[in-house]
């Protein structure tokens, strides 16, 4: 097996190779002009180690990667209450689709389709300014990377503002069925600037640490909350491309349409990839293809 530098460095190679890099998100402006020919990788292990390859220190938008943190906070502030309003099950349709939620009433599938994270937002809020959810959200991440170096670009969340009315859609339909706590453009106001954290793929990895439940982590998340987010990453972390991501890379992961991957092997490593470009399911063309090749290099599974 070769050492994982030198898988990185194959893999930053072959991405390059290739010519199809998928196309960055259009529906948000600020992100539809960003070079698609751009490509980082950074892995966390075991042993402290943060291997890394490509422009592992340039910000990018982590858009919904930020759902995982989203969700930790509101499950450390409120525990299982929120699955009264939240399923935790695949949805097979995509990120910002509405067709489930008439059918089921209103109660969004899962916390990772817009519709179910937009109503975890809304419970985060739990009787609090937006900027004070925020900072809570911020303050995790920023604890779980070791950092303080992480911040919300409001150019992209005012971006996302300007041309969200999918999300807007989704927002009042979940009003209309009383999943709504908050005025819709409050719940979405927080939601768009959460979804608006840029981070470096080196922070993204560090911060997936207590995720992996790696030694090295700070303990921030408990064990029995990682364990959840992590099956509901490989159930539902890349919306109706989850089944591929599964089958390809075996491993829990959670994709943004930034381009950036949080891809998780359980006490062995935590791995974030970020090429812009995405595929047909609104996921990372590039970085799922990564994924797959440093998950078939190393033989790291959960299966
Ligand atoms: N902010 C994006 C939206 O709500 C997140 C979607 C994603 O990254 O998959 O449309």
């Amino acid at each position: 097996m070769l050492p994982i530098e030198c898988i990185l460095r194959d893999i930053h190679d072959e991405v390059f190779r290739q010519d199809d890099w998928g196309v960055p998100a259009q529906y948000i402006p600020e992100l539809a002009t960003v070079s698609p020919e751009q490509f980082a990788i950074s892995v966390c292990l075991a042993d402290g180690q943060c291997l890394t390859a490509g422009a592992v220190d340039k910000p990018f938008s982590i858009q919904s990667v930020s759902k995982v943190f989203a969700l930790a906070a509101t499950l450390g502030r409120i525990g299982d209450q929120l699955w009264s309003r939240v399923g935790r099950e695949p949805s097979g349709t995509s990120f910002d689709s509405v067709v489930l939620l008439e059918r089921e009433k209103g109660r969004p599938r899962n916390p990772f389709v817009n519709a179910g994270a937009i109503v975890t937002t809304d419970a985060l809020l739990s009787g609090r300014e937006p900027k004070q959810a925020l900072a809570e959200t911020l303050g995790l991440v920023r604890a779980m990377a070791e950092t303080e170096d992480v911040f919300i670009n409001a150019n992209v969340a005012a971006s996302e503002k300007a041309t969200g009315a999918r999300n807007k859609a989704l927002a009042h339909y979940l009003q209309s069925h009383g999943n709504l706590q908050y005025d819709p453009d409050l719940t979405l106001g927080t939601y768009f600037h959460q979804c608006a954290i840029e981070m470096t793929t080196r922070q993204l990895a560090l911060a997936g640490r207590s995720l992996a439940r790696l030694e090295a982590a700070p303990s921030v998340i408990s064990r029995a909350h990682a364990r959840r987010i992590n099956a509901l990453m490989i159930t539902c972390g890349h919306y109706d491309g989850s089944g591929e991501f599964a089958y390809q890379v075996g491993l829990p992961g959670k994709s943004g349409v930034g381009g950036g991957i949080l891809v998780i092997a359980p006490r062995v490593a935590s791995i974030a990839i970020w090429p812009p470009g995405l595929n047909h399911y609104g996921n990372s063309h590039a970085g799922t293809r990564a994924a797959a090749m440093l998950t078939q290099a190393t033989g790291w599974s959960v299966f």
